[in-house]
């Protein structure tokens, strides 16, 4: 079945949204198989944000990712890689649709408050980058 990394931002789970963000995919009827609070390094925030290296904003995105608790998990479901950016709404919450998670919750792009996988590649690597495989249900 297929399967997306998900992971709530320092900003989001420094504003109390955790409980608010996971219930909108438990009541989509997505399946949660692997959640934890992980602070990650600088040189973990880089390494998963790999693609965006060449952007201007790419060292204040990892300093920003690296500050606090994130929520890493993994949902699964039909379809999930591509409804659960469809739930996140767009990356820059001034063009996320209202009944979006950044459109109802966030302001700015630099504090969106979630990451969603944008395809079945990355969604492949990123669980491996962010889970071992046992740590998966
Ligand atoms: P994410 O990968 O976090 O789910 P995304 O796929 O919607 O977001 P990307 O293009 O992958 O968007 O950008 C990754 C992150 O980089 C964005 O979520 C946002 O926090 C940040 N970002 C993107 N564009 C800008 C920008 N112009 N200025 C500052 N930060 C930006
Ligand atoms: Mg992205």
């Amino acid at each position: 079945m297929e399967r997306t990394f998900i992971a709530i931002k320092p900003d989001g789970v420094q504003r109390g949204l955790i409980a608010e963000i996971v219930s909108r995919f438990e009541r989509k009827g997505f399946k949660l198989v692997a959640i934890k609070l992980v602070v990650p390094s600088k040189e973990f925030a880089q390494k998963h944000y790999d693609d965006l290296k060449e952007r201007p904003f790419f060292n204040g995105l990892c300093e920003f990712l690296s500050s606090g608790p994130v929520l890493a998990m993994v949902w699964e479901g039909e379809g999930v890689i591509k409804y659960g950016r469809k739930l996140i709404g767009a990356t820059d919450p001034q063009k996320s649709e209202p009944g979006t998670i950044r459109g109802d919750l966030a302001v700015v792009v630099g504090r969106n408050i979630i990451h969603g996988s944008d395809g079945p590649e990355t969604a492949k690597d990123e669980i491996n980058l962010w889970f071992k495989p046992q740590e998966l249900v």
